[in-house]
């Protein structure tokens, strides 16, 4: 589509024309991270050659400077996922630690013996060990929303667990090793009604269509930059306001205080209670060049493009005599798993990377959801929006020829 030109926005991503044992690069490993484009790598640089310094303190210049670039950043963020405030984004180092301060901040503070936490069996490790660990500590039980065999959510069943014992449901929003795209919007609404609270894990579905916090209604919601063409090291924890101001710091230190006495200590509000200490300053202002450089793009041309490269892939594989999509939900973002009959995943890998292909083998952080489907690993393809038709025919080609050699 004239809206939307992939060969030139892949000019923007310098590490796509990388080789790799000689071959052009394909990098379909986007949920592990994502590549970076030339805006943010800028970013970062013109950041630590013009602008460096602590932020929030200091009487000089460049403090000024570089805390106006961090709480613009924040900024952008608010409106990325449409958020009310500023207040309700809070930097962090990433998805994991956004919901373990969720675990710790709310969940030590909120939850009893007996009450229940909901997760479901879809869910990525970081978003099924803190509540584990939470659990562990309160007495809470966690339970679990089982998946059809499709992989979705079994809307029946989670209607069945939910009651007012339950306290905090924990959901994905896209599957990291299936890729179904959860009805959250629905998941959040049915919680509030018991009078839980919601935390939305959307570190894989921010890189692919829009999302509105808003809209969703969720309590907390979490995502990792470098998975949104951003830096590593940070990552966003939406919250609604006033679930924030009433939730303990996570952690102590520098920044976080409204006044320090060896006899008591008293906080500031949200979101400066939940950045004690330096943050990676740099990578929160080079996410917020991410956003701008997807918000030029627009997220919506970004889903559409994404949809068709992601049926296209699907129909391909499933030509594949003894191919197997582990995953097969109506709606889906991003994500391809599947096995081949006889060869290790762990093979399939390293035949690809031989052509220059990147994809994931292995259990992709979310043992659970595998083993519902009777698998230890998969061959994992995900993709972004720059990457290609003519990549994904040359994925096809390597697989095919990986077949015909190990049939004959
Ligand atoms: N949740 C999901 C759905 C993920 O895909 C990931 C990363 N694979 C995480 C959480 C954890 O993200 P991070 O390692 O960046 O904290």
């Amino acid at each position: 589509a004239s809206t939307f030109d992939v060969d030139a926005l892949r000019n923007d991503f310098p590490i796509l024309s990388t080789k790799v044992h000689g071959k052009p690069l394909i990098w379909l490993d986007n949920a592990a991270t994502t590549q970076k484009p030339k805006p943010v790598i800028d970013r970062l640089s013109y950041f630590y050659e013009h602008e460096n310094s602590n932020i929030h303190r200091g009487a000089h210049t460049l403090a000024a400077t570089a805390t106006d670039a961090y709480e613009a950043a924040r900024n952008k963020i608010k409106h990325f996922i449409n958020a009310s405030s500023y207040e309700e984004i809070i930097f962090v180092r990433g998805a994991t630690e956004g919901i373990n301060l969720v675990a710790a901040s709310y969940g030590r503070h909120n939850l009893n013996k007996d009450d229940e936490i909901l997760v479901s069996c879809l869910e990525h490790h970081a978003n099924i060990v803190p509540w584990q660990m939470l659990c562990a500590e309160t007495g809470a039980v966690l339970r679990i929303i089982p998946v059809d065999d499709t992989g979705q959510i079994d809307m029946q069943s989670y209607k069945k667990l939910l009651s007012p014992k339950v306290k905090i449901v924990a959901a994905s929003y896209v599957s990291n090793s299936l890729g179904t795209i959860t009805p959250i919007k629905d998941i959040v609404a049915m919680a509030h009604q018991y009078g839980a609270k919601v935390l939305v894990d959307a570190a894989q579905a921010v890189p692919h269509f829009k999302v509105d916090v808003n809209d969703l209604d969720c309590d907390f919601l979490v995502f990792s930059g470098h998975k949104l063409f951003g830096p590593t090291g940070i990552g966003i924890l939406y919250g609604k306001k006033d679930t924030l101001n009433e939730m303990s710091p996570y952690q102590g230190g520098g920044n976080m205080i409204d006044n320090v006495t060896f006899e008591k200590t008293t906080y500031q509000l949200t979101p400066q209670r939940f950045e004690a200490g330096t943050g990676d300053i740099a990578g929160a202002v080079g996410l917020g060049a991410a956003v701008d450089y997807l918000q030029h793009i627009g997220m919506d041309h970004i889903a559409k493009y994404e949809h068709s490269l992601l049926s296209y892939t699907s129909d391909a594989l499933r030509n594949i005599p003894g191919l197997s999509v582990i995953g097969t939900a109506s709606e889906k973002a991003g994500v391809i798993s599947f096995t081949l009959n006889g060869i290790a995943t762990e093979s399939i890998g390293q035949m690809l990377d031989k052509e220059g292909i990147a994809v994931r083998t292995g259990h992709h952080c979310s043992l659970p959801i595998l083993r519902r489907f009777g698998v230890e690993s998969t061959a994992r393809i995900s993709l972004a929006f720059y990457n290609t038709y003519r990549e994904i025919d040359v994925l096809i080609d390597t697989l095919w020829k990986l077949i015909t050699k190990t049939y004959t």
